[in-house]
């Protein structure tokens, strides 16, 4: 069985993205999520250390300046980023590793690994239409209007980026979605095969 791949997942929010990784990761433990700094603060439930590293803008800064982040990105205002030292451990490790990144990190990820045997491969999860995502942020009935039309707009801008990725998902149906994850990572690294 190959080891140590790294698949890139991005969505604007509203698709389903965690929801389809949670779902993948209970399915498949041999994969590991990679979880990120954040200078957003945390939202009721999320807990430092499993949804993320909640940090100050100092503190980003000074982790970013000194090259801790594999890749970082300013996402609605608070920055995000990929700790070198964990991804580079689960490497060598050869254990597979999920990125829940925005399009501006899978950028920089990709041209960190070029070597060829080590292609990290990527998905982007679409909603079912623009519609359907103001439904969808409109039925957590937690956001003002204006949130709602800044989300909406970060969305469409993220969505614009969806031909970067190696393969698509639409999230319509919930277990179709899953399994079409699941047999694009089949794809991506053949029973056997080395990644
Ligand atoms: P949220 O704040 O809703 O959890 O995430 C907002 C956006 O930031 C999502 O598109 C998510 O994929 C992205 N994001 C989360 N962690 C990282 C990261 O480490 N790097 C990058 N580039 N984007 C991230």
């Amino acid at each position: 069985m190959s080891e140590g791949r790294l698949l890139m997942i991005a969505a604007p929010s509203g698709a389903g993205k965690s929801s389809l990784v949670s779902a993948f990761l209970a399915r498949h433990p041999d994969w590991t999520l990679s979880i990120s700094t954040t200078t957003r603060p945390p939202r009721p439930g999320e807990q430092h250390g499993r949804e993320y590293f909640f940090t100050s803008s100092e503190a980003f800064i000074r982790q970013r300046n000194a090259g801790e982040f594999l890749e970082w990105a300013e996402v609605h205002g608070n920055f995000y980023g990929t700790s070198r030292e964990w991804i580079q451990s689960q490497r060598a490790a050869r254990r597979s590793v999920i990125l829940e990144i925005d399009w501006q990190g899978a950028r920089q990820i990709r041209e960190t690994f070029s070597d060829p045997g080590r292609v990290p491969r990527s998905v982007f999860i679409l909603p079912p239409s623009l519609s359907e995502l103001e439904a969808r942020l409109r039925a957590r009935g937690q956001d003002t209007e204006e949130v709602i039309q800044r989300r909406l707009a970060a969305a469409a801008e993220e969505m614009s980026h969806a031909e970067e990725f190696d393969y698509v998902i639409i999230n319509q149906d919930f277990s179709v979605a899953l399994r079409d994850l699941e047999a694009f990572v089949s794809r991506s690294w053949p029973a056997g095969a080395s990644d």
